[in-house]
């Protein structure tokens, strides 16, 4: 597959403070990335700089094989093909929804203006609103519409900040399927902006943890979660606690909760200090096993309870348990561990 966008070593200042630190990625045709950090680790700058509205300081950005950034040459934002959308769909209020998409396609002559545009209103379900004004339609309608308009032109990359930012966040996890459906569908290549993981999970194929203008990793959510880069990642992503542990072997530590023997070689020497990731789906409630744990919290989520459990000495610790088991706070529980991804960090 070739590849649709790709960033070189991307630097950003502004007023000569670094904001974007030498990131380099690339996202093959028809891949849906995501930036994935908290308020303010630089997403949409990075997110700009690949439309063409900043310049980088070094590194270069290409897209579908031509150079469009680097510290000297700009290609000026109307002539890289990309689609935006934005957190407030600016749509035109005075036009309707079939000019608001109408508007996009500009270059299309009569006939095949109104080709796509049926072709629009049947992928994304819009048809029957195509005469109403944006203000009469509900968020979750006006960012379909928005989302038509910027994939009218058959954009080469389609660029989304906080797509669903303003919505409820029930329908933001939906409406992330919804949008990654039509995107493949139709076979764009997307990159979405988002401090939110679980949308960044429902809608894109590889995810880019960002903080403090680093790439951390840029990885399948399934690597994020499960074999997190650094520690800041692990943290970030999913729930956990880290336990305190030492390298007792090639792939063994030894913590409070006993000796947890990973699939991997660690790595390290033995002896080394670790802080060793526990996901609450790690820990298994078991009435049958003699360790024991103290439930100091919970919280129902439905299917299941979040527990949270101190251990003898103190440690607290998460447990993702079936809700049938209810413990009240303080009650004895038994727990075991099952660890299939053994991550440890050395701790300097
Ligand atoms: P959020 O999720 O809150 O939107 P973000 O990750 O998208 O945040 P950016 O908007 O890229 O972050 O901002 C990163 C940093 O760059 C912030 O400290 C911001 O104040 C700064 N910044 C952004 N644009 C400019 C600018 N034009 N001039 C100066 N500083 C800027």
């Amino acid at each position: 597959m070739t590849t649709a966008l790709e960033l070189k070593n991307i630097s950003v200042a502004f007023d000569r403070l670094k904001i974007i630190d030498a990131i380099t990625f690339a996202l093959r045709e028809g891949d849906i990335g995501c930036l994935l950090g908290p308020s303010g680790c630089g997403k949409t700058t990075l997110l700009r700089t690949i439309a063409g509205f900043e310049t980088p300081f070094e590194g270069e950005v290409w897209i579908r094989g031509v150079r469009v950034s680097d510290n000297k040459h700009l290609v000026p934002v109307e002539q890289r093909q990309v689609g935006m959308v934005f957190q407030d769909y600016a749509l035109f209020p005075h036009m309707t929804v079939k000019q608001n998409i109408a508007f996009g396609l500009q270059d299309f002559k009569g006939h095949l203006r109104e080709v796509r545009i049926s072709e629009l209103v049947e992928l994304l379900e819009i048809g029957e609103f195509l005469y109403k004004y944006p203000h009469r339609l509900s968020g979750g309608q006006q960012q379909r519409v928005a989302l038509a308009r910027a994939i009218a032109s058959r954009p080469r990359i389609l660029l989304l900040d906080e797509p669903f930012a303003s919505m409820d966040i029930t329908l933001r996890e939906q409406l992330a399927k919804d949008v990654r459906n039509i995107l493949k569908q139709d076979g764009i290549t997307a990159v979405l902006v988002s401090h939110n993981q679980f949308e960044a999970f429902a809608m894109a194929d590889i995810v880019g943890v960002i903080n403090e203008g680093r790439l951390l990793q840029w990885d399948t959510a399934f690597n994020l979660y499960h074999r997190p880069a650094t520690s800041y990642v692990a943290d970030f992503i999913g729930e956990g606690v880290f336990l305190s542990g030492s390298v007792t072997g090639d792939r063994e530590v030894h913590t409070e909760l006993g000796v947890i023997t990973g699939a991997m070689p660690l790595g390290l020497e033995q002896g080394t200090t670790v802080a060793v990731l526990i996901r609450p789906d790690d820990i298994i409630h078991d009435d049958m096993s003699e360790l024991t744990a103290r439930v100091t919290d919970k919280a129902f989520r439905g299917a299941e309870f979040l527990y949270t459990l101190a251990l003898e000495n103190g440690t607290r610790v998460l447990s993702l348990v079936p809700s049938h088991h209810n413990h009240p706070v303080n009650e004895d529980i038994g727990i075991r561990l099952e660890i299939d991804h053994l991550v440890v960090f050395p701790v300097r």
